[in-house]
């Protein structure tokens, strides 16, 4: 095929102007030499991943754990030399709970134990009880009508059937070439539709009547069984509702391993009778409804006014030990900070702008923690007027009216966050913002060998990167390789920390401190791109 000779002088221009543009981006190769030394030779982030999971373990928000992880990662970013080590409270967030205890075990047809956990913010069994089991799947209020009068007393074989099937899938995945470039791919998006307030309440409302009807209805407890279809032993096991006072549930609530459900299922779907014996003890705290962030800094030199955000949840479900969520991205990040100081020890390298370290609270709940230090700090949009939506968190708040910011948002350069489990950066989500790839493709050239290509367009959700775009600071989420993220840890009781690869944690350390380091000692802060408008309220 014959090219017409304009084209060719067009691409060329593009690739001539994108060139001086990269090139215009400084990097201090000899500082990076020095990230990826320590990070590679000294690391510290096993260390940092044990003292998290193995001491400290689940982290529940409102959880004693939850506070003892806060004081731990203080007092650990403290004696790294870190400045400024404190919590921030966010809050009023909800009741604490913890479980302390969990025996569950068939009595009859056969005597057997039964891989179960407590869901979160359920209550206890006051000691050993046993009872027999009656199935039962409640979709709609409409359903109530059907178990009316029929389940006092009784051990509740809650939901549709477990489906078991052989794992004929890898559960272990690395992003491919393919995988890649499909991400690369910007897609235009659609009109975004006004959050469903009518459903959300909908559902809300429809959680606190069945756990009122299960209450009334004297229900001994409640079993379900853990979602998809690999089953293993492993659960994946979250809240029995809400943590908010006065909502809690008040019959125990446990999930099942699917195999060990499917059995109790199958007898009684054969009509024989099914006994267990449970016994669960779970405490709920009262004494403070606030919550906390763990926040340190790296203080800047000629320009320590502006700040470099890095940042993780720190809170986790309760079953497992919170490893890959996101124990990872916690230890990831102090092991970044760690970093930079060390090169502060040995060669006297400080950054020129404020480096700040924040570990959230209540991401799990709605990124809470994270958007509670954001509204304090940097801006917020207006309280709703519907009783029922007031305490909605800033980001659910479109419809309430424009973002008002604070002076201190004019002084954030970026937000880098990591919550995507175990795997090491592929890349970049660079959440709609053109303006900052010619900088990110400079500050990720030097690390090609380690698998870092990509930086895409899209946008990415569901964690606090969130909580900083909705106010317009540019905040991001690198991509990362899933490993077993889907398939086995992700809100688990095996989510611990056997599950995280040592390897993948210090090449994500030493990439995150180098773009740390490169956002801190860049001439400009990075372009930001506009905030999102307010929605019109959905007609109800
Ligand atoms: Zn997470």
């Amino acid at each position: 095929m014959k090219r017409p000779v304009q084209y060719v002088c067009v691409f060329a221009l593009i690739l001539f102007s994108a060139c001086s543009l990269w090139s215009q981006e400084k990097l201090d190769l000899e500082t990076i030499t020095r990230i990826r030394y320590e990070g590679f030779h000294n690391s510290q982030v096993m260390q940092l991943a044990s003292g998290l999971m193995d001491s400290i373990g689940e982290r529940l928000t409102g959880s004693p754990n939850m506070k003892r992880a806060n004081e731990w990662t203080r007092d650990q970013l403290s004696a790294m030399g870190l400045r400024n080590a404190h919590l921030e409270s966010w809050g009023p967030f909800g009741r604490g709970w913890a479980n302390q205890y969990v025996n569950v075990r068939m009595t009859s047809p056969d005597i057997a134990p039964l891989i179960t956990y407590s869901k979160a913010w359920t209550p206890g069994t006051n000691g050993m009880v046993t009872g027999k089991c009656i199935r039962a799947n409640i979709e709609k209020k409409e359903d109530f009508e059907k178990y009316r009068g029929k389940l006092a007393g009784m051990i509740v074989i809650f939901g549709p059937d477990a489906e078991v099937k052989p794992i004929t899938e890898l559960p272990y995945k690395r992003l491919t070439d393919d995988d890649l470039s499909t991400i690369g791919e910007y897609q235009i998006p659609g009109e975004r539709p006004p959050f469903r307030f009518a459903d959300y309440l909908k559902r809300r409302q429809f959680i606190q009547d069945l756990n009122q009807f299960f209450a009334d209805e004297k229900v001994l407890a409640v079993i379900d069984h853990s979602r998809g279809t690999s089953g293993g032993g492993t659960v994946f096991v979250q809240s029995g509702g809400s943590y908010k006072p006065g909502e809690t549930a008040s019959v125990p609530q446990l999930t099942m391993a699917s195999e060990h459900w499917a059995r109790i299922a199958r007898l009684l779907d054969q009509k024989k009778e099914v006994s267990l014996e449970l016994n669960v003890q779970n405490t709920f705290y009262d004494d403070d409804p606030m919550q906390y962030d763990t926040l340190a800094e790296i203080p800047g030199t000629d320009t320590k006014d502006e700040v470099v955000m890095l940042g993780a949840h720190l809170d986790s479900w309760h079953s497992g030990t919170g490893a890959t969520d996101n124990g990872a991205g916690t230890v990831v990040m102090m092991e970044a900070v760690r970093i930079l100081k060390a090169l502060d020890k040995e060669y006297g390298i400080k950054p020129r702008r404020t480096i700040r370290i924040g570990l959230w609270s209540g991401e799990e709940e709605g990124l809470l923690g994270s958007q509670g230090y954001v509204e304090h700090h940097f801006g917020s949009r207006p309280r709703m007027d519907d009783p029922l939506m007031k305490d909605m968190p800033t980001l659910l708040r479109r419809e309430a009216g424009p973002v008002t910011v604070k002076p201190e948002q004019a002084k954030i350069s970026a937000y880098f966050n990591v919550d995507n489990g175990t795997g090491k950066i592929r890349g970049v989500y660079l959440q709609e913002n053109e303006a900052v790839a010619p900088i990110f493709e400079a500050w990720m050239r030097p690390f090609k060998d380690l698998g870092m290509t990509t930086l895409t367009m899209r946008n990415t959700g569901g964690t606090d990167h969130l909580s900083f775009d909705a106010v317009g600071i540019p905040g991001f989420q690198f991509i990362q390789d899933p490993i077993e993220y889907e398939s086995r840890t992700h809100h688990s009781n095996m989510d611990v920390y056997d599950r995280l690869q040592a390897e993948d944690l210090k090449q994500m350390a030493v990439i995150v401190a180098s773009f740390v380091y490169e956002a801190a000692m860049r001439d400009q802060m990075l372009p930001r791109k506009p905030i999102e408008g307010p929605l019109p309220r959905e007609k109800e």
